[in-house]
């Protein structure tokens, strides 16, 4: 048994808190390899930003989860080698899918954990979120769970078309599993594809597909029955445009990759929103710095004279999103 803190890890409960209060949302970055650890931590500290590195099913089958666990802690002391004394950050388990795999990851250091029992019916998921929330508050590990069904594939977590969250639930479902915090589903969608063209308008000038608007109608009702408790928006990467067109300049093949606006994200940021999950960015970011990379240098072969420009193009975006779209610099 290795507990998070431990490792100089913190869960959520006072970071959510702190901003819920203060209009901002805190990032969840996925990860599964060391240059996106190491842009994340630099990202975080040069901004001042509190930080949710998180980690799926696919990412432990990738990288190990051990050797997940260890970077994480590599990444607290990372940080304060950076001059950041006290940094705030937390491992988290991004979709966990039973009980099992939540326990496993409590007992090996991490500060938070996801239960998705969104695909199971109401008082199964209900069941199984309350199993995951009695063993990790007996460790002082938050959990966030989710209610509603989103739309999109990433890893092993896909769904053909999205159930919005039902408002009348949310107190019911968060007072009987006493979770720390809710994914909900407003429109948001997993991987870079969230949109079919068909669902999508698109924009005269430019001829750039425009995704559908979300839901902030139901997003107000959920803050309205739950003043205050902290609310998570899943798959909201915008697919930078730029990224997928030096993607598609460069030998790729992404035609139509739509994500979600950030002026959008920007809005959900300052409301009960406190953590906004991204993902896909970091990978068409990384994806297209190597490309791009390999297109102009056709000779190179170390992966150290690649990957550089690709970690230094993650942490540009990881820096953007605090800045921009989340708020959440200048906390620590
Ligand atoms: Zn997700």
């Amino acid at each position: 048994m290795v507990s998070y803190k431990e490792l100089g890890l913190v869960n959520t409960k006072e970071m959510f808190a702190k901003a819920v209060k203060g209009g901002y949302a805190i990032p969840a970055f996925n990860f599964n390899t060391m240059e996106q650890m190491q842009a994340i931590v630099q990202a975080s500290v040069e901004t001042k930003s509190p930080v949710i590195m998180q980690v799926s099913k696919g990412a432990r089958k990738y990288a190990n989860p051990t050797i997940l666990r260890y970077m994480a802690q590599g990444a607290v002391e990372y940080a304060k080698e950076l001059g950041c004394p006290a940094p705030q950050i937390v491992l988290h388990l991004d979709h966990g899918d039973s009980f099992e795999t939540c326990k496993s990851c409590i007992d090996t250091g991490f500060s938070s954990v996801m239960i998705d029992g969104s695909h199971l019916p109401y008082e199964e998921n209900i069941a199984l979120t309350k199993k995951v929330v009695e063993y990790a508050h007996a460790h002082d590990v938050t959990v966030e769970a989710e209610l509603g069904v989103l739309a999109g594939v990433e890893d092993e977590v896909s769904a053909a078309e999205s159930h919005y969250t039902k408002p009348e639930e949310v107190i019911d479902f968060a007072t009987r599993t006493g979770c720390d915090s809710l994914a909900i589903s407003i429109g948001t969608s997993h991987g870079a594809y969230k949109f079919t063209p068909a669902q999508c308008t698109r924009d005269p000038e430019t001829g750039k597909l425009v995704p559908p608007p979300l839901a902030f109608d139901i997003l107000k009702a959920i803050e309205e029955k739950l003043p205050g408790f902290p609310i998570v928006l899943h798959g909201s990467s915008s697919v930078p445009q730029d990224h997928v067109d030096t993607i598609n300049k460069f030998g790729g093949k992404l035609p139509d990759a739509v994500g979600i606006p950030e002026e959008q994200l920007r809005k959900a940021a300052s409301s009960a929103v406190c953590k906004i999950n991204i993902d896909s960015d970091s990978r068409l970011a990384m994806t297209a710095a190597i490309r791009q990379h390999f297109a102009e240098n056709p000779g190179h072969f170390d992966p150290r004279q690649y990957l550089t420009p690709a970690r230094d193009a993650m942490k540009a975006m990881y820096v953007h999103k605090i800045l921009n779209v989340l708020g959440s610099n200048d906390k620590l």
